[in-house]
């Protein structure tokens, strides 16, 4: 245990500051600031970990991250050792370390009368430390199995499914159709979230280690699964669930109405130097942005360093509590009202507003929005309350509302893989669809989810692909394709 006195001792939590809004919001660069000295209150905050009896941390935490361990480790400065722990059950902590919502932070037992441990601060400093302490090196398999897998999408789930199965021996090819490797790591979550030189960093250490990457070839178009299938022994779906939810009302068609990634996309591309043609660009508008989650949030803080003239964030339901409501006690994962870094630069947030129409001028463009207050009818359904209906100015809307599920024509009819009544790429408890040989993890088989849950399931899949192939495997499966999600 770290310090058994330490929770009493220190009873707040304290975290690296976030730059300034007026500065950030000049550049692209992570919102967190750099702290030249380290952070000297990391070790007290290590310390505060009591290091339970049933750690509740764990059961928050799908990739069975051994956080107690590495506080402890923390604690005593033992950073070697530390990462070791953190590696065991998590290629990669420095994209969850950033950008995980932390729902083993609400699970954290001293969060029952006081401030959770910072488990998300400290487990991205130690996976920093280690590689500024050159600590994270390849691990060459020892032997080659002969066998090869073609992992389809490079997001999170299919990066860890890779690096699991190259180091167990396979040959590893991660095909993607994007022109750069990371999926929506790379174009969905912005630089000021999750600067790109973290991917590269790990992307180095994964070629060292001998996974083959395919950027810019689409499996299905460029390749066809039948020809995959002839190539490979085993294949990895892990293509992502890309097509997003519309919003069917009047005025849909009109100029300046886009879908949420459409317009992340480009942005990141831009900030990464590439040639966008007539990119879409919040400067000078009247941006509003419809859905309140992640993509709504990384949409107003693209916005607001492009110089949108205002932002609107627009939630069809009611502003959520900001402490636990009694109906969702410890350890549960609560819906509160989150207040990103992304909300701490500008904007503003509606709640109750359903939007009714999108209102052209004579050129075609969009001009306002039409709204009306939501109802909620007794069967939960939420509709626009007739007599309630106004108009705002925007001439930027962006439609984030989610996404139904994955692309799943081409592999359907290429390959016959089955899809579920909710259009998701079915699998049974193993990761294994109806096709010998072909696996699916991450969102396109569990739905819209997090990354933390496709880093889960990639290092699951790979052990089932790896038994698949092998006969039997040491490969870690922290997760089965049941496993409910903590956030549907
Ligand atoms: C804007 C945004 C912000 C988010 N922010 C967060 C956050 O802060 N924290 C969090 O935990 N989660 C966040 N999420 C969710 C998280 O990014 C996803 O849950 C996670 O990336 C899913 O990983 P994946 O590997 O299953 O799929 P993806 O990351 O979607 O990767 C799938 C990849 O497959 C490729 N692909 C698809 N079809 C083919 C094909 N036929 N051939 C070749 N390649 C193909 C796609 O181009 C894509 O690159 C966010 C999502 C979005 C959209
Ligand atoms: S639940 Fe909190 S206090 Fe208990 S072991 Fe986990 S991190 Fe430490």
């Amino acid at each position: 245990m770290a310090d058994p006195r330490g929770f009493l001792k220190v009873r707040e939590r304290e975290l690296p500051p976030n730059r300034p809004v007026e500065v950030r919001l000049r550049d692209w660069k992570d919102v967190h600031a750099h702290l030249e000295e380290g952070q000297p209150f990391l070790k007290e905050q290590a310390g505060r970990c009591m290091d339970c009896g049933i750690p509740f941390c764990h059961n928050g935490c799908p990739l069975g991250n051994l956080i107690p361990e590495w506080n402890d480790l923390v604690w005593r400065g033992q950073w070697s050792d530390a990462i070791d722990r953190l590696h065991a059950t998590n290629n990669f902590p420095e994209f969850t370390g950033r950008i995980c919502p932390a729902p083993c932070e609400s699970s954290c037992v001293l969060g029952i009368n006081q401030p959770p441990v910072t488990i998300k601060n400290v487990e991205v400093s130690i996976i920093d430390e280690a590689f500024a302490r050159g600590l994270v090196t390849p691990q060459v398999p020892q032997r080659l199995t002969g066998h090869t897998v073609a992992v389809v999408g490079s997001g999170p789930a299919g990066l860890a499914a890779a690096q699991q199965l190259t180091r167990a021996g396979h040959t590893v090819a991660v095909y993607e159709r994007d022109d750069e490797i990371g999926g929506l790591l790379r174009y969905g979550v912005p630089d000021f979230k999750l600067e790109k030189i973290h991917i590269e960093r790990r992307l180095e250490q994964m070629r060292a280690e001998g996974t083959r990457f395919r950027p810019g070839v689409e499996v299905g178009k460029d390749v066809t699964w039948v020809q995959l299938q002839a190539r490979y022994d085993a294949i990895v779906l892990a293509t992502g669930a890309t097509v997003p939810r519309r919003l069917d009302v009047p005025g849909l068609e009109l100029e300046g109405v886009h879908v949420a990634m459409d317009y992340l996309h480009q942005a990141n591309a831009l900030v990464a130097g590439k040639d966008v043609a007539d990119p879409i660009s919040a400067e000078g508008k009247h941006v509003v942005i419809i859905g309140g989650g992640d993509t709504g949030s990384d949409c107003l803080g693209t916005a607001l360093r492009q110089g949108a003239a205002s932002v609107t964030t627009l939630a069809i339901g009611k502003r959520p509590p900001g402490e636990r409501p009694e109906s969702q006690p410890w350890p549960t994962d609560p819906v509160l009202y989150e207040v990103s870094s992304s909300h701490e630069e500008g904007g503003e947030r509606a709640y109750l507003a359903s939007t009714v129409a999108f209102l052209g001028d004579d050129t075609g463009h969009v001009r306002a929005l039409r709204l009306a207050t939501t109802e909620y009818l007794p069967d939960g359904r939420r509709v626009p309350t007739p007599g309630t209906e106004r108009d705002i100015p925007a001439d930027l809307v962006l439609v984030a509302m989610g996404f139904t599920g994955p692309e799943t024509e081409q592999v359907t009819q290429q390959i016959g893989v089955d899809v579920t009544r909710r259009g998701a790429l079915a699998r049974d408890e193993g990761f294994a669809t109806n096709v010998p040989g072909v696996f699916v993890a991450g969102d396109a088989g569990r739905g819209q989810s997090l990354v933390v849950w496709a880093i889960a399931e990639g290092r699951a899949a790979a052990a089932a692909v790896d038994a698949y192939l092998s006969g039997t495997t040491e490969l870690p499966a922290p997760v089965s394709a049941s496993t409910v999600a903590l956030r549907p």
